[in-house]
């Protein structure tokens, strides 16, 4: 199959890769997203070998469950060892020895096809489309903050980040709380969260410092911390979303004498994204700027990569 590998240095398209052989379920993908770790993998985040991408949606080809074969599917992308004190809790995705699907040592979704753990896939409501569907992995991630903390309707909440990730953690927290502020810098994000009815502020015209019961850093940029930490209110919440390769530098003490709660925030669950794509109670086709197949790779990660774009698919 054809399938887009990073060796460490760059990326190349390889026309004959082999499907590692395994007992899991083989899913051929119908499209697949280019998210902010697979540019920060190529900059050297997570020391990946492999087969890049895990944002995807496909279409089962064959599995040891007949039921699921021609279903189609998104896929978590942590897969636990299943016998750790954390795989024993189902939280596959804190496995000190799990793979992660295009992130760690397990071949990931810009292929032909991929495999995953029946356990990991989720079927796709009829109504969500493909181009939908595909933004479920980063739409979990966007969930997981309400997972992991109880956000009080009255809070005003501001995003960091006016780009593909600030825009879907910013659409699920307005189905939570009554006031969201964007915080970005390009005119054309803050137009589209915009027209979704969020409120946006450039960046560096307009700021309410220390104005804000919870933060959330979606920037993915080493910059958007610092900013984050001076719209947090004293004893508020400080959500971080951003995986960086470079190290950020810091100075603390604000966080410490504001009393500020940090909190890290990653994968999240699948259920309530996809209910969500399927009531439209979140919108994703105006993140989509362009589909590339698999041989344009180096045209779809240079578009990408540019400031103004928000989301690439690949279609193998
Ligand atoms: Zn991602
Ligand atoms: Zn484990």
């Amino acid at each position: 199959m054809r399938a887009l590998y990073f060796d460490g240095r760059s990326l190349s398209l390889v026309k004959d890769y082999q499907l590692k052989p395994c007992d899991e379920t083989v899913v051929r993908v119908s499209l697949a997203g280019i998210c902010g770790t697979d540019l920060e993998i190529l900059k050297g985040y997570a020391g990946f070998r492999g087969v890049l991408g895990h944002e995807f949606v496909g279409v089962v080809e064959e599995s040891k469950n007949p039921e699921l074969v021609g279903k189609r599917v998104v896929g978590e992308i942590n897969v636990g060892c299943g016998t750790c004190s954390f795989c024993r809790k189902e939280l596959q995705r804190h496995c000190p020895y799990r793979t992660v699907l295009g992130i760690k040592e397990r071949d990931g979704a810009f292929a032909e096809y991929l495999t995953l753990p029946e356990k990991n896939l989720h079927t796709v409501p009829e109504n969500v489309s493909d181009t939908a569907a595909v933004f479920t992995e980063p739409l979990a991630a966007a969930y997981e903050i309400l997972e992991q903390s109880h956000i009080d309707p009255s809070w005003r909440a501001a995003v960091v980040g006016d780009g593909r990730l600030g825009n879907l953690v910013a659409q699920v927290l307005s189905t939570v709380v009554h006031e969201v502020h964007v915080y970005g810098r390009h005119k054309r994000k803050m137009d589209i969260l915009r027209d979704l009815g969020l409120k946006c502020f450039h960046v560096d015209e307009s700021f309410e410092p220390h104005g804000y019961d919870l933060v959330v850093e979606a920037s993915g940029k080493t910059t958007g911390l610092a900013t984050a930490a001076n719209l947090v209110k004293p004893r508020g919440l400080l959500v971080l979303k951003t995986t960086v390769a470079d190290a950020v530098s810091l100075n603390l003490s604000p966080l410490v004498v504001n009393e500020v709660n940090l909190l890290g925030s990653r994968c999240g669950p699948f259920q309530p994204a996809l209910q969500a794509l399927s009531k439209k109670l979140v919108k994703v086709q105006q993140l989509v700027d362009a589909v590339y197949s698999l041989e344009e790779y180096s045209t779809a990660f240079k578009h990408a990569s540019s400031a103004g774009t928000l989301k690439i698919l690949i279609r193998p």
